[in-house]
C-alpha cells in the first residue's frame, strides 16, 4: 500500500480515486456520495481534514485536505478515512433516521471523545485499525504522528514575546507561508502586547504545536485573545533545550537582560 501511494496525488481528479479506491478497500463500497458531494485540498495547516455537511439534512457536502499532506501520503490516506468514517455516520443517519450515528452525546459504557468522535466513529476506526494496521487511524492529527515523513517536515518559526520585562510572555507561530519580516514580527509583537521584546526561533515542527498562529501575513488575528502563556519561562527553556532549536533573531534589549539564554544561539540583531 505505501508503494502504491508513493507517488502522491496531484489534483482533485486524483484525490477522487483515491476516495473510490479507499471506498472499495476499507469500506466495502458502501459509501454512496450525495450529488455535488466534492473532494478538495486546502491550504489550512493546521486542520489536516474536515468533513462538511448540510446541518438540516446531513447530505455530504465536501471533504477538505490539507495540501501540504501530499508531502505525506500515509499522513493523507490516514485523514482522508478518518473524513469517510464521518461520512459514513452521516450516511447511515440519512438511511435510519438513528441518531446515535451522529455521535452526539456520550452511550452508556461505550467510548466517548468529543461530538462526532463517540462509539459508532471509534467502533469503525478500531475496526479498520485492526483489519488493516498500516492505516494508523487516530482521533487527532499531529504531525508529531509517525505516519508523518519527518524529513519532509520543515521546522516552524516562533515569535517569542516578552511582557513586562520578560517574566511573563507569549509564543506564537508564524504562518509557514508569510514572508519573513523582523519589522513585521516587532510590529506585531507591540500591536499584540505593547513591546517590541522578542524572539524569532526555529523550532522542531511537533514542538510548535498548540501555539497560536498568525495570519498569512504574520500580523495579528483579528479574533487572537490577548494573554500570557502559563508557565513561560519554563516553556521557553524547554524550546531552547530542545535539539535543533535556532534563535534566528532578537532584540538588543532582549540580549541583555535575559543572560540565562543561551549566548551561542543568537546571531546579531
Ligand atoms: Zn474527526
Amino acid at each position: 500500500m505505501a508503494e502504491a501511494l508513493a507517488h502522491a496525488p496531484q489534483t482533485a481528479f486524483d484525490l477522487s480515486r483515491l476516495f473510490n479506491r479507499y471506498n472499495l478497500q476499507y469500506f466495502g463500497g458502501q459509501l454512496r456520495p450525495s450529488p455535488g458531494f466534492r473532494l478538495r485540498f486546502t491550504h489550512a495547516y493546521k486542520t489536516a481534514g474536515c468533513f462538511i455537511y448540510c446541518r438540516e439534512t446531513h447530505v455530504d457536502w465536501e471533504i477538505r485536505i490539507a495540501r501540504h499532506l501530499l508531502d505525506h501520503p500515509r499522513a493523507l490516506r490516514g485523514t482522508l478515512v478518518h473524513e469517510m468514517i464521518h461520512m459514513l455516520a452521516h450516511q447511515q443517519y440519512r438511511q435510519t433516521g438513528d441518531v446515535r450515528y451522529l455521535d452526539r452525546s456520550p452511550q452508556a459504557g461505550k467510548p466517548f471523545i468529543n461530538k462526532g468522535h463517540g462509539a459508532f466513529f471509534l467502533a469503525e476506526l478500531e475496526r479498520l485499525n485492526s483489519t488493516h494496521p498500516e492505516l494508523g487511524l487516530s482521533v487527532f492529527s499531529s504531525t508529531a504522528d509517525p505516519l508523518y515523513d519527518r524529513d519532509r517536515i520543515p521546522p516552524a518559526r516562533l515569535l517569542v514575546v516578552h511582557i513586562d520585562g520578560g517574566d511573563r510572555g507569549m509564543i506564537y507561530r508564524l504562518h509557514p507561508e508569510a514572508p519573513l519580516s523582523w519589522i513585521t514580527l516587532c510590529d506585531t509583537a507591540y500591536c499584540l502586547h505593547g513591546t517590541t521584546s522578542s524572539l524569532l526561533l526555529e523550532v522542531d515542527d511537533s514542538l510548535a504545536e498548540g501555539f497560536p498562529q498568525l495570519r498569512r501575513d504574520n500580523r495579528a488575528r483579528r479574533n487572537m485573545k490577548l494573554r500570557a502563556l502559563r508557565h513561560f519561562n519554563r516553556v521557553l527553556s524547554d524550546l531552547f533545550s530542545a535539539s535543533g532549536t535556532i534563535c534566528l533573531r532578537t532584540d538588543k534589549a532582549h540580549l541583555s537582560t535575559t543572560p540565562d539564554t543561551p549566548a551561542a544561539l543568537f546571531e546579531a540583531a
